[in-house]
C-alpha cells in the first residue's frame, strides 16, 4: 500500500496523504511517525492509516521514519480518532495530547554559512528593494556561521536575541552567501543514560592481563635486570644503558630503599652494582613498582562489585584514577556500556508495602461482581457508589492486583495528585516498584520515561490525573476514575484542544482494551447517575463507613493520652456512622448579637476539639465569592484589569491578587473613584478566618491550605504532613481540603459559609455545593474518636444544605433531577458550549452573531427541532486574562450535530457537555 494517511500537528481536522517511496515500504506502519513537508515547512505526522489509492492526484513523499516503531498503537489512534470526532478537534491535537510533552521536534529552518564574502562590503537587498551595504549584524551572522557550522533559526534567536534576524537571514539568503532550508528540530526530551564499566574477564584471566597491563618503572626494571644477573655484579654504565634510563634516578631509590649498593672500582672501570637484599624483599618491591597486586586488587574489585560500577563510583571505591580507569577500558579488560536511567517520579517517597485487609461484606458484594470482569477480556462498566470512607479505594486496589495477576496494567486516575497523596500513596505501598505517577506538574524528562516505559509493558499501574489515560499501554485490564464527579477530569476549554471529559475518554479507551471501568465516587455526577439507572454501568454499593485505623488511633491515643470515650461501645464495630451535621442560621446569629465569623455553635464545638487535644478542619468556599475591596463611600469594588474580577486582599504583603490571572497590584491608600480613605476589603479568605481562630483561642495552632499558602505539589505534601504529625490543631482551607483525606483525630469539621456558590448563573451550582458539602463533612469522624459537622449558611432551607446535612444522595438526587428535567438542562438534554474570547467586547459580540446566525441557519436547513440555541451573551466572567468573553449554547439531543455543519471560525472554543457554564 504506496500511500499514507498522515495526521500533522495543526489546528485542522483534516488529514493528509503523502506517498511512501520504495526505499522504506514495508516499514511504514500505522502508528509510524514520519518526517513530511508541509507547505514550506517541515513537520512530524503520525501514520494514521495505510491506503492503496490516494483521494489527490499528486502527493509529497515520506521524507524519513523518525522511529523504527509505531509509537501508537491501533487502540490509541482510534481513540484519537474518536476524541477528535466527539469533541470536534483537530485530528493532531487529539494525537499529541497522547505523546509526551516534548518527544516530536518543532519546524525550524536550518542556516548553512556558503561564501566568504566578507571582505568586500557588497550591495545586499532583498528581491524588489534597493541596495544596500551590508550591516554590522549582517556580517556578524555571516561570521557567526562560518566559524559555528550551520544552525537553526531557534539556535540564532537565542545567540541574537532582540535583533532584527530575519530579515537579515533573508537579505544574506538572497544574495547566495547563506542557504536555508526547512528541517525538524531535535526533540527536546530523551532518554537519561549513564555509562557502567563492565568487567570483560573472568577471575581465571587476571594474570594475564596483569601482565599484559603492568607498566614497569625503571627503577623495577633495573631491579629485574640485577637480580638475574645476581651472581655476577652488572656494570652501573650498562645497566643502566640497557633499561634506557636517563639518569641515575632508578638507581638512587633502589639504593635508598637498601636494596643494592654500588661498589666503586679502579680508575677506568665501570662501578657495579651489587645485590644486597634477600630474594622475597626483591620480589615484593618488583611487586609493588610494576603495580602488580595494586592491578590484581583493582581487577578483583571490578568482579566483585555487586553491580558493574559507573566512573564516579570506581574511581570512589578503588582509588584508581580516570586515566588509569580509561586504560582498562582501552585493553578491553572493561567495558562503557550506557543504561537508561529512569526518572521516578515516586523516587522520594519511603514506602513500606502494606498488607490488602480482608474485606467486608459490603466490600465482598461488590468485589464479586468485579473481578470475573478482569478475569475475562469483556469490558464492562460500573458504578462504585460509596459513602466517604466506605472502602471505595480498597475495592480499586484489589481491582488492580487481580489486573496485574492477569498480567495486564491497571489505570488509577484521581483528581489532583498534589490533593490526593494519601490515595497515592497507598497504591504505591501496596504494589511497590510497578507503580508510574503520570500528570501535567511531571518534568518533562520524568513523563517521557514513564510514557517510554508504558510502552514497552514495563509499567504495571499508572496513577495519574486527566491526561495520565493516553499513556500508551500496550494492554490495559482496568480503568478507575475516583472521585468520578471531580470537576478536574474534564479539560478546560482552550484553543484547538479537545475539549474532553476523562470518563467519557475512559470508557471508550476501556472498550477497546476490553478492560474494566469503575467509577467510584460518594456523590456521584447527576449524568453519571441517570446512566446508571439506564443501565450502562452497573450499580454496586457502599453504604457504610468503615472503622478504619483502630490499631492506630488506639496506639496515638494511648501516646498522646487522648480521651477514648468512644472506644467502648463501637470496639468490635466494623461499621461507624456518618457524622451528624449541624446546620446554623447566620441570620439568626446577626439578629442575637453575633457578628463573628463563627456562630456560637461552632465556637463551642471548637473549643470542646480543642480542649480534647483533637483536630478540627473549617472550610471556607470561595467559588464565585472573594474577598472583595471595595469604597466605603461610593461603593466602588476594586477589579483586576485584565480579567473584571474583584481583587482579593491579601494581608500579609498588603497586596490585591486576582484569582483568575495571578496579577498583584498594591492595596491603593485611597479609592480609585472617590479618592475617599475608606476603601476596605469585605469578606474572609483563610487568613481573617486564621486570625479570627486566633481571637478566639490565642493558644490555637492553625495551618492555611489554599492555593496562596501551597503552590507546588510539595508545600501541599508538607502542610499535609504537619496537620498529620499534630504540628497544628486546625487544618483552615478552601476546597482542596475536601477531596480524599483521611485523618483520624479529626473530630469536627466547620464549614464557615456553606451556600457560597448557591446563587451562580450555573445550572451545576447546586451540584457542586452539595459534592463539596458531602466531602468535606466526610473528613469528620473517621476514626474511634467520632466527629461532628457544623454547617453555618443563609439559606438553612435550601434543599442542597439540607440533604449534605442529612448525607441523603437520594434525596438530593431527586429535587435536583427534576429542576434539570423541568428546565431542559443535562442529563436530560446535551448541551454545547462556544466561547468567543476577544480583546475587545464588540469583536467578541460579533464572532458570537455571527456563529448564532450560521448556526440558526443549519437548524433550519437540517430541521434540527428539538435542538435550541440560547443566547448569545456575556459570560458571568466578561473578561478573563485581558480578553472579552461571549458565549452561546446549544441545547438538544445532540448538539453536534449542528456543530459539524458549522465553519469554525478563528478565536473560537467549543466544549460539548460543558460542566462549567461561568
Ligand atoms: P473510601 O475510598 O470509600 O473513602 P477507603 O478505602 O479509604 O474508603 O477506606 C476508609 C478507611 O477504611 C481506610 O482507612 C481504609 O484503610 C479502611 N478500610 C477499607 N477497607 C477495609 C477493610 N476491609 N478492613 C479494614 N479496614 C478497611
Ligand atoms: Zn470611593
Ligand atoms: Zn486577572
Amino acid at each position: 500500500m504506496p500511500f499514507a494517511e498522515v495526521a500533522l500537528n495543526v489546528p485542522l481536522r483534516k488529514t493528509f496523504t503523502y506517498h511512501i517511496p520504495d526505499a522504506f515500504a514495508g516499514q511504514v506502519l500505522p502508528g509510524c511517525l514520519a518526517r513530511v513537508e508541509f507547505g514550506v515547512a517541515m513537520q512530524p505526522g503520525l501514520v494514521l492509516a495505510l491506503h492503496d489509492e490516494s483521494p489527490i492526484p499528486r502527493t509529497k513523499p515520506l521524507i524519513e521514519l523518525l522511529d523504527p516503531l509505531p509509537v501508537l498503537s491501533p487502540a490509541y489512534l482510534d481513540l484519537a480518532r474518536w476524541l477528535s470526532e466527539s469533541c470536534l478537534a483537530p485530528i493532531g491535537a487529539c494525537l499529541w495530547l497522547m505523546l509526551p510533552p516534548g518527544f516530536t521536534g518543532k519546524s525550524d529552518q536550518l542556516y548553512r554559512f556558503l561564501r566568504d564574502d566578507l571582505g568586500e562590503p557588497q550591495q545586499l537587498s532583498l528581491p524588489g528593494a534597493p541596495k544596500q551595504p551590508p550591516s554590522a549584524l549582517d556580517f556578524r551572522l555571516l561570521e557567526y556561521l562560518r566559524d559555528k557550522g550551520p544552525k537553526r533559526l531557534s539556535q540564532l534567536k537565542r545567540a541574537f536575541a532582540k535583533e532584527p534576524l530575519t530579515p537579515a537571514l533573508e537579505r544574506l539568503t538572497e544574495a547566495g552567501m547563506l542557504s536555508s532550508e526547512a528541517v525538524l528540530a531535535p526533540p527536546s526530551v530523551k532518554a537519561k543514560t549513564r555509562a557502567r564499566l563492565h568487567p570483560q574477564y573472568r577471575v581465571e584471566q587476571i594474570p594475564d592481563l596483569i601482565a599484559q597491563l603492568r607498566k614497569p618503572s625503571k627503577q623495577a626494571e633495573l631491579l629485574e635486570l640485577i637480580a638475574e644477573r645476581d651472581a655476577d655484579a652488572i656494570g652501573l654504565g650498562d645497566a643502566l644503558k640497557r633499561i634506557g634510563a636517563k639518569s641515575k634516578a632508578p638507581l638512587k631509590k633502589l639504593i635508598d630503599e637498601g636494596l643494592v649498593f654500588v661498589e666503586e672500582t679502579e680508575r677506568g672501570e665501570q662501578d657495579l652494582i651489587i645485590l644486597e637484599a634477600p630474594p622475597e624483599r626483591v620480589e615484593r618491591a618488583l611487586s609493588a613498582w610494576r603495580g602488580e597486586g595494586y592491578l590484581r586488587q583493582l581487577l578483583l574489585d571490578f568482579i566483585a562489585a555487586a553491580q558493574p560500577m559507573t566512573m564516579k563510583e570506581a574511581t570512589e571505591a578503588t582509588g584508581a584514577s580516570r586515566a588509569r580507569l580509561k586504560g582498562l577500558v582501552e585493553a578491553g579488560a572493561l567495558e562503557l556500556r550506557d543504561e537508561i536511567l529512569w526518572r521516578d517520579s515516586l523516587r522520594d517517597f519511603d514506602f513500606v508495602p502494606s498488607a490488602a485487609p480482608s474485606l467486608t461484606p459490603d466490600q465482598r458484594a461488590a468485589w464479586n461482581a468485579i473481578r470475573p470482569t478482569l478475569q475475562g477480556r469483556e469490558s464492562a462498566r460500573y458504578l462504585l457508589h460509596g459513602v466517604t470512607g466506605s472502602g471505595k479505594t480498597e475495592i480499586y486496589l484489589r481491582a488492580i492486583a487481580e489486573t496485574l495477576r492477569q498480567g495486564r496494567a491497571a489505570i488509577l486516575l484521581v483528581p489532583e495528585i498534589a490533593l490526593t497523596p494519601q490515595t497515592v500513596r497507598r497504591v504505591a505501598e501496596r504494589f511497590p516498584g510497578r507503580v508510574a505517577l503520570v500528570h501535567g506538574s511531571l518534568p518533562a524528562g520524568e513523563r517521557y520515561d514513564a510514557w517510554q516505559r508504558a510502552r514497552k509493558g514495563e509499567i504495571g499501574v499508572i496513577v495519574g490525573t486527566r491526561s495520565a489515560l493516553f499513556t500508551p499501554l500496550p494492554d490495559i485490564g482496568l480503568i478507575a476514575l475516583d472521585e468520578e464527579h471531580d470537576a478536574s477530569y474534564k479539560q478546560a476549554p482552550g484553543m484547538n484542544l479537545p475539549v474532553y471529559h476523562s470518563r467519557e475518554a475512559a470508557e471508550q479507551l476501556a472498550r477497546r482494551h476490553g478492560a474494566a471501568l469503575i467509577l467510584g465516587s460518594a456523590t456521584p455526577d447527576l449524568g453519571t447517575w441517570h446512566r446508571a439507572r439506564q443501565g450502562h454501568y452497573q450499580l454496586l454499593r457502599l453504604p457504610q463507613r468503615i472503622m478504619g485505623h483502630r490499631q492506630r488511633i488506639a496506639q496515638q491515643a494511648d501516646r498522646l493520652g487522648l480521651a477514648s470515650r468512644y472506644q467502648s461501645a463501637q470496639d468490635d464495630a466494623l461499621a461507624i456512622e456518618l457524622p451528624p451535621v449541624e446546620i446554623v442560621d447566620m441570620r439568626a446569629e446577626l439578629r442575637a448579637g453575633n457578628t463573628s465569623m463563627f456562630s456560637r455553635a461552632l465556637q463551642r464545638s471548637l473549643g470542646e476539639v480543642l480542649a480534647r487535644g483533637e483536630q478540627a478542619m473549617l472550610l471556607l468556599n470561595r467559588r464565585g465569592h472573594a474577598t472583595y475591596v471595595f469604597c466605603r463611600d461610593c461603593g466602588f469594588v476594586l477589579e483586576c484589569s485584565r480579567c473584571d474580577a474583584p481583587l482579593t486582599y491579601h494581608r500579609v504583603d498588603r497586596h490585591l491578587r486576582c484569582h483568575h490571572c495571578g496579577a498583584s497590584e498594591p492595596q491603593p491608600a485611597a479609592c480609585p473613584a472617590c479618592q475617599s480613605p475608606r476603601v476596605r476589603y469585605f469578606g474572609a479568605g483563610t487568613q481573617q478566618v486564621a486570625e479570627a481562630l486566633n481571637d478566639l483561642y490565642p493558644a490555637v495552632r492553625s495551618l492555611r491550605w489554599d492555593i496562596d499558602s501551597a503552590r507546588s505539589p510539595q508545600t501541599h505534601f508538607e502542610i499535609l504532613r504537619k496537620f498529620i504529625d499534630r504540628e497544628a490543631d486546625v487544618l483552615i482551607g478552601t476546597q482542596m481540603i475536601a477531596k480524599g483525606l483521611d485523618l483520624p483525630l479529626v473530630t469536627l469539621v466547620g464549614v464557615v459559609s456553606a451556600d457560597l456558590g448557591l446563587a451562580l448563573p450555573d445550572y451545576r451550582a447546586g451540584e457542586r455545593v452539595f459534592q463539596l458539602l458531602t466531602q468535606v463533612s466526610g473528613r469528620a469522624g473517621r476514626g474511634l474518636l467520632g466527629g461532628s459537622v457544623v454547617l453555618q449558611t443563609y439559606q438553612p432551607g435550601h434543599y442542597v444544605v439540607q440533604a449534605a446535612s442529612q448525607h441523603d444522595y437520594a434525596a438530593f438526587v431527586e429535587r435536583e433531577s427534576a429542576y434539570r428535567r423541568e428546565l431542559g438542562y443535562p442529563p436530560y438534554r446535551r448541551l454545547a458550549r462556544l466561547v468567543f474570547a476577544e480583546s475587545s467586547p464588540e469583536a467578541a459580540r460579533r464572532q458570537a452573531e455571527e456563529a448564532a446566525r450560521r448556526l440558526r441557519q443549519i437548524l433550519q436547513a437540517q430541521a434540527l427541532t428539538g435542538t435550541t440555541l440560547i443566547g448569545p451573551a456575556p459570560c458571568f466572567f466578561a473578561r478573563l486574562d485581558r480578553r472579552y468573553r461571549w458565549h452561546l449554547l446549544l441545547r438538544g439531543p445532540d448538539p453536534r450535530a449542528a456543530l459539524r455543519e458549522l465553519k469554525p471560525l478563528p478565536g473560537w472554543r467549543v466544549d460539548i457537555d460543558p460542566v462549567d457554564l461561568l
